[in-house]
């Protein structure tokens, strides 16, 4: 079967966007959970942050030894951020991160009795903690789907699919809340993520080997290549 590059424009994008989850699903379904492990919505917090501009392999390097020695978020609040340092050094904007870590598990304690909040709003109080921390945790932690995590792998695929036409986040994810019912929202994050990691990264597309590569509107493999999807 192979379509039109432009026939993604002439049916409904939430059709198309139906059939690229449905696709996607089938390709990428054991990457539909985070990749950062945790043991608690605690710990999948502190991990995140440590994520931004890192790998999330490279996190999990990590953490074991950082968990094993702050436990609680006691120990984390009452931690000086120089000594979580020696923990996270390779990780990448490791004071920074470090300083937030600190300072939100003392936020955790001071103002919400030592528990993760459930909803974007007081998550995003949280010093480090964006909209898209927010989402993660909330999709991933508490099973609450309030929003959509967009990181730079949903910027690439939703501009290529011709889903978008921004590289603004918050735009983005307000499109994809509109096209897709809320019990999709946590899968659409990860299979994008999971579909830009393997074959459609920001440096180069592979869509030679991309399953998407029949109804893509920016797949550079030509009409009436034989497709084996
Ligand atoms: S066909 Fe190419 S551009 Fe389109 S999603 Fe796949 S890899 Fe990306």
């Amino acid at each position: 079967m192979r379509r039109a590059m432009g026939a993604a424009t002439q049916a409904s994008r939430a059709e198309f966007l139906d059939t690229v989850m449905s696709r996607l699903k089938k390709r990428y379904r054991e990457q539909m959970v985070t990749s950062l492990n945790h043991k608690s919505p605690f710990q999948l917090l502190v991990a995140t942050i440590l994520s931004a501009q890192a790998q999330d392999a490279t996190v999990n390097r990590y953490t074991p030894r950082l968990f094993r020695d702050y436990p609680t978020i006691g120990d984390f609040a009452d931690a000086r951020p120089s000594e979580i340092f020696p923990y996270i050094r390779n990780i990448g904007l490791f004071r920074s991160k470090g300083r937030n870590i600190v300072k939100m598990a003392r936020m955790l304690r001071e103002r919400f009795h030592s528990r993760v909040p459930k909803s974007i709003d007081e998550l995003t109080k949280l010093p480090g903690v964006g909209r898209k921390t927010a989402n993660v945790v909330l999709s991933n932690a508490h099973g609450i789907h309030e929003g959509i995590a967009i990181d730079t792998h949903c910027i690439t695929v939703s501009n290529r699919l011709g889903l978008v036409r921004s590289r603004d986040p918050v735009k983005i994810e307000a499109r994809l809340m509109r096209m897709l019912p809320s019990s999709e929202w946590q899968d659409v994050s990860h299979l994008f993520i999971a579909l830009g990691r393997d074959v459609c990264t920001a440096r180069a597309k592979h869509c030679e080997r991309c399953v998407l590569r029949d109804i893509c509107p920016s797949s550079t493999v030509r009409i009436g290549v034989e497709m084996r999807i």
